[in-house]
């Protein structure tokens, strides 16, 4: 449920696993072993989880900017510091590398090449990224993780 989250969490720098569909002792088992935090739209997994040592975010809201608030309040809660790191890719979550200019040829199309001067490629599965006007909102977004968010 949290797919379009994810993406845009990887966009901004941090290692995201997605699964859209799991069972939640694999998930749990997962996360402890890869050393990761959860962040999940169901309650019960998250109170499942949070019972058992799994560091578990509950996020919510039915806006991107509420799910943001929501990961900013959970990682507040649980004491956890929201450190990126270079931009990833939103399909597989590899981090991104810099790619000339030049190299890209007709992979995007001109009116893209001419506007934009730096380009990302995924080292995985080969997309191409550029800063674009989905950038700016994203951006916005990340403000919201930045923010220190007062324990109710
Ligand atoms: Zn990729």
């Amino acid at each position: 449920m949290l797919g379009a989250t994810a993406r845009k969490l990887r966009a901004l720098g941090f290692d995201t696993e997605y699964f859209e569909r799991g069972l939640d002792p694999e998930l749990k088992k997962l996360a402890r072993s890869r050393g990761r935090i959860i962040l999940t739209s169901d309650k019960a997994l998250s109170q499942l989880a949070a019972r058992e040592g799994v560091t578990t975010f509950f996020v919510n809201g039915r806006s991107e900017v509420a799910r943001f608030r929501s990961i900013a309040l959970q990682a507040s809660l649980n004491s956890v510091d929201l450190a990126r790191g270079p931009t990833r890719c939103t399909s597989c979550n590899q981090a991104l590398t810099l790619v000339a200019k030049e190299k890209i040829g007709d992979r995007v199309p001109s009116s893209i090449l001419t506007r934009h001067r730096t380009f990302y490629e995924c080292p995985r599965c080969g997309k191409l990224f550029w800063k674009g006007s989905q950038w700016s909102r994203l951006r916005r977004l990340s403000y919201l993780l930045r923010q220190p968010v007062p324990k109710p």
